[in-house]
């Protein structure tokens, strides 16, 4: 009998965090360090919500347990989004409110997976997928996709992967780390493969709002209903409204896969606060000019960090679609001497750059496809040009 429990002893901790971490670290002594680490906006929550708010602080009703699934009003306002933003039709009794995106992806695979059963998971992934997999008891498969084909996943990639064990594969588009955007077609391609074989489509949806140039959202349920039965949406406003820390996220499904994924919540963490659930209803319902603002600038950021990126020897980057990161190979610099050390990988080479350049990346190992480095471009233009800068001058030498 061990003294911690193996299964939670062998979680590992999140990547992106511990770069921000070192990151942070680093500043509070004092160094001026440029984190490309973090995958929030740098911007305010917009006024209005917060107004909502302060509003709801000073509301009695606010102070005590409120339905664990979530407010009815926030609860209809995602139903009424999803259909207005995608097309997509669901009631709101669908609707789980959740502690962020993240508790959603917690509670969906609790809710999905007995023991043994398999989830695919296309690679690069979101460093939590495969931890929230095995938690909730299933097992994750990485489904590695071609850098040729902008890390879209596609059928016959999910197909080699299919066994009788498959449960349910993880979607992600506008996806975090690579920021590809699937088509219209490709989505319809998958959904209808995904209902043929009857897998659940656990369809994350965060950066749905951050899509950029010809690129275009689409949800998986609203182009392919008949997947719809066996189909998870997740959400939240932590991207679309710089929200990141009043932690509002969603998932939206078959009602009797949110009465289970509720009655777990229920003995976790209950409701989510009620001042954020008031703030997420008025980002929801207000107006949305603030999402075109903030985007427009990530769209400017996006351009410049990949013209960037591709200036510097050894690096190739791809233009991504979506989201608010690049995703750049950097296998070029691998294996090579820089400043008397010589990375074996891009672990060693993303501690290299954080030592020497004072810049935190976080490292492709983190997404299961060692090579490449996740940039985050959420950070204000001057750190951007500065950080990136940095980057092009500690691997043009000796190039
Ligand atoms: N899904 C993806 C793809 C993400 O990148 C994130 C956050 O980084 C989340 C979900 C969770 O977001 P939150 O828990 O802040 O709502």
């Amino acid at each position: 009998m061990g003294r911690i429990s193996l299964r939670l002893g062998a979680v590992a901790e999140s990547a992106t965090l511990a770069v921000e971490a070192k990151a942070k670290a680093l500043t509070a002594a004092g160094e001026k360090v440029v984190s490309f680490g973090a995958g929030e906006p740098d911007f305010p929550t917009p006024p209005h919500i917060v107004e909502a708010a302060i509003a709801a602080c000073r509301d009695p009703k606010a102070h005590r347990y409120s339905p664990t699934p979530g407010l009815p009003e926030l609860r209809s306002a995602v139903a009424d989004r999803l259909k207005t933003d995608t097309g997509y039709q669901v009631e709101a009794a669908q609707v789980l409110v959740t502690n962020g995106a993240k508790q959603a992806v917690y509670n969906t695979f609790g809710a999905l997976c007995d023991p043994g059963d398999e989830v695919l998971v296309p690679a690069p992934f979101w460093t939590t997928y495969p931890e929230c997999i095995a938690l909730g008891g299933g097992v994750p498969v990485a489904v590695a996709t071609a850098e040729s084909n902008g890390f879209r996943v596609t059928v016959e990639d999910l197909e080699a992967a299919r066994t009788e064990r498959t449960k349910a594969f993880l979607f992600v588009s506008p996806s975090n780390p690579t920021g590809s955007v699937h088509t219209r077609d490709e989505i319809v391609a998958i959904g209808q493969w995904a209902a043929e074989h009857q897998i659940w489509a656990v369809t994350d949806e965060i950066y749905q709002h951050l899509v950029y140039g010809q690129a275009q959202h689409h949800s998986l349920p609203a182009v392919v209903p008949e997947a719809a039965e066996h189909t998870v949406v997740l959400g939240g406003v932590s991207k679309t409204y710089a929200m990141t820390g009043w932690r509002v996220g969603w998932l939206v499904g078959p009602k009797d896969l949110i009465s289970t994924a509720a009655n777990y919540q229920s003995h976790t963490t209950s409701n989510v606060s009620n001042v954020s659930q008031r703030a997420a209803v008025a980002a929801l319902t207000g107006d949305q000019s603030c999402v075109a603002e903030m985007r427009e600038a990530f769209d400017r950021r996006r351009l410049r960090a990949v013209a960037m990126l591709n200036a510097i020897p050894g690096v190739d980057c791809q233009v991504p679609d979506g989201a608010f990161y690049v995703y750049p190979n950097l296998t070029a610099h691998v294996g090579r001497e820089i400043r008397g050390r010589t990375p074996a990988d891009t672990l060693e080479l993303a501690d290299l750059i954080l030592d020497e350049a004072r810049i935190a990346l976080v490292p492709g190992e983190a997404f299961g496809t060692p090579g490449y480095a996740r940039i985050s471009y959420a950070l204000g233009d001057d750190d951007l040009g500065e950080g990136l800068t940095r980057l092009s001058d500690l691997l043009s030498e000796g190039m």
